[in-house]
């Protein structure tokens, strides 16, 4: 037999303190960027450990955070699941009504703050039930009015803690460790609690070879918001490993990011599709260098083709798909070529790039349609079923599990392929597929083609109820700006004619402004739905 030794967030850092003090971490806050040691940072969390336990946190309390991208939200990371309290990283691009929901269903104890969001918090205070505490975090020597009492200043507070505290919490690796909500476009948001074993097996795997790839000689940079599934987890392993991370802060935009990746010489990052399209067009528009980056990764919706085209023919920056969802830590899945694979040509690579690749090691899936098991042939479609030591096996407080969770099986709600070298292709998400007289169309894979379009910035696909078919597709249509961009209803179908079977041609084209989105940048394809019904009177 082996050792059975507990797999803990607290035993990364102590790696981190012994191997990496002098690595560093660079931050952008309110007031500009910071660099600290991973000594600095190390030692902070201990202070802000001391700092909670004087604030009465204990083993099991959850404390939440509504925080930006930056050193105190990582020093958050590791210093609640050590102390043994549970780490509830809130979206606070909810709604308020899911705001207060979650907050209080999750039981918070303490809350920390950015400043810039506290007035959230004093807006919806009254609703509060269970937070005893908020700590504001902030650069500035002052904080701000509020009619709130127990406010406390993050910096004082790691000030005045015991400078000698050490994680000494006797913890099990099946403890709680985190909280993620999912977001909720349909409806309440849903528990995942994480645990430390499943933090750290998820962790080795990000720094796998033949997935990330995470390691030491890195500079991430992590887009996609620690608020969305701890950041894909890049925080938790990048940190264990000792890898430079650059946070990008409060309210960063395309050209934040450029220009740190210029910067730093940041040779990996991750975020959703949207911010990858955003990033781009500031290539476009601006000078940038980004030949230190190996790797950008995309997930949380399907990379479209042509954007994955242009990073990679046009900057030379090697993209990586990757898929997942809150309830499985995230990582499931991400685009790598076998060792054959290596020689294809452009447009076969570029296909197996637009798809949600291998599943990664210590994970198993399977599709499963009426007919039971879905041959892996790359046509046959069937749900998505997941499971691993990373994969919730339930929502917290039993919401909703059962159409969920089924026979040791995490059903998706993800319709999926499956070709001959086990790459998965996700269809659509069950409530997005377009049902047209009893066939499906993929409403991803039209946006797809539409995005390859040079004049389309964004596009999203949706079903229109309709009377003969029962579902019809509606394409909405975001044109980029600028002279030259000019494009019809018909340029958008004879565009797509070649590519598809007349009836999953759009039944209409619409140019909008914007695409509404979701609180971590998905297209809100509900509420699209409603405004497209409304505008064509259906
Ligand atoms: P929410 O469910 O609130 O949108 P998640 O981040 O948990 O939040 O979303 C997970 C879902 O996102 C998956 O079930 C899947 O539908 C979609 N998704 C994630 N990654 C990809 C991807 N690479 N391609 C297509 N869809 C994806």
């Amino acid at each position: 037999m082996m050792m059975d030794t507990q797999l803990t967030i607290a035993s990364m850092i102590k790696r981190t303190e012994q191997y990496f003090p002098k690595k560093e971490v660079i931050s952008r806050t309110q007031n500009g960027v910071q660099t600290f040691t991973y000594k600095d940072i190390i030692s902070r969390m201990k202070r802000l450990g001391s700092a909670l336990e004087s604030l009465g946190v204990k083993k099991g309390d959850r404390v939440g955070t509504l925080a930006w991208n930056h050193h105190r939200h990582l020093e958050a990371y590791f210093a609640v699941p050590s102390m043994g309290a549970v780490l509830h990283t809130i979206n606070f691009r909810l709604s308020k009504e899911h705001l207060i929901y979650i907050i209080n269903h999750a039981e918070n104890k303490v809350l920390l703050i950015d400043e810039d969001l506290f007035p959230l918090i004093e807006s919806i205070k009254d609703e509060l039930e269970t937070v005893e505490a908020f700590v504001i975090m902030t650069d500035n020597n002052t904080l701000p009015e509020s009619s709130l009492h127990q406010v406390y200043s993050y910096e004082e507070l790691l000030k005045r803690a015991d400078n000698s505290y050490e994680f000494t919490a006797e913890i099990k690796e099946n403890d709680p460790a985190g909280i993620c909500y999912t977001s909720g476009t349909t409806g309440k948001p849903k528990g995942v609690i994480y645990s430390h074993r499943g933090i750290y097996l998820h962790s080795m795997a990000l720094s796998m070879k033949d997935t990330l790839a995470l390691s030491e000689s890195d500079i991430v940079l992590p887009v996609v918001p620690m608020f969305h599934v701890n950041a894909w987890g890049m925080p938790f392993a990048a940190t264990w490993m000792g890898t430079t991370q650059v946070f990008p802060g409060p309210n960063m935009t395309p050209k934040i990011i450029a220009e740190m990746i210029e910067k730093y010489k940041v040779t990996f990052s991750a975020g959703v599709p949207t911010i990858w399209l955003g990033l781009l067009k500031e290539l476009e528009e601006g000078t940038y260098n980004t030949s230190s980056l190996r790797g950008l990764l995309c997930g949380g919706s399907a990379a479209p083709k042509g954007m994955i085209h242009m990073f990679e023919s046009k900057y030379g920056i090697p993209f990586l798909h990757g898929y997942g969802m809150t309830e499985t830590t995230p990582l499931v899945s991400v685009t790598r070529f076998k060792s054959y694979q290596s020689e294809l040509p452009d447009d076969e690579r570029l296909e197996i790039l637009s798809k949600q690749g291998l599943v990664v090691p210590g994970i198993e899936i399977k599709a499963v349609n009426e007919n039971g098991e879905i041959k892996p042939n790359g046509k046959e479609m069937g749900e998505l079923l997941i499971r691993g030591p990373w994969i919730a096996d339930a929502y917290y407080k039993g919401d909703s599990n059962s159409e969920s969770f089924q026979n040791g099986w995490l059903h998706t709600g993800d319709v999926v392929t499956i070709d001959e070298e086990g790459i998965i292709k996700i269809v659509d998400r069950t409530k997005d597929l377009i049902k047209s007289g009893g066939e499906w169309i993929s409403s991803v894979d039209l946006e797809n083609a539409i995005m390859a379009h040079e004049s389309v910035f964004e596009a999203c696909v949706i079903s229109v109820p309709d009377p003969k078919w029962q579902e019809r597709p509606v394409a909405c249509i975001v044109l980029k700006g600028g002279p030259g961009h000019q494009v019809t209803k018909e340029d958008i179908i004879e565009f797509l004619r070649p590519q598809f079977a007349k009836w999953w041609l759009p039944d209409d084209v619409l140019f909008l402004d914007e695409i509404p989105k979701t609180s971590v940048g998905k297209f809100l394809k509900a509420k699209l739905r409603e405004q497209v019904e409304n505008q064509l009177a259906l």
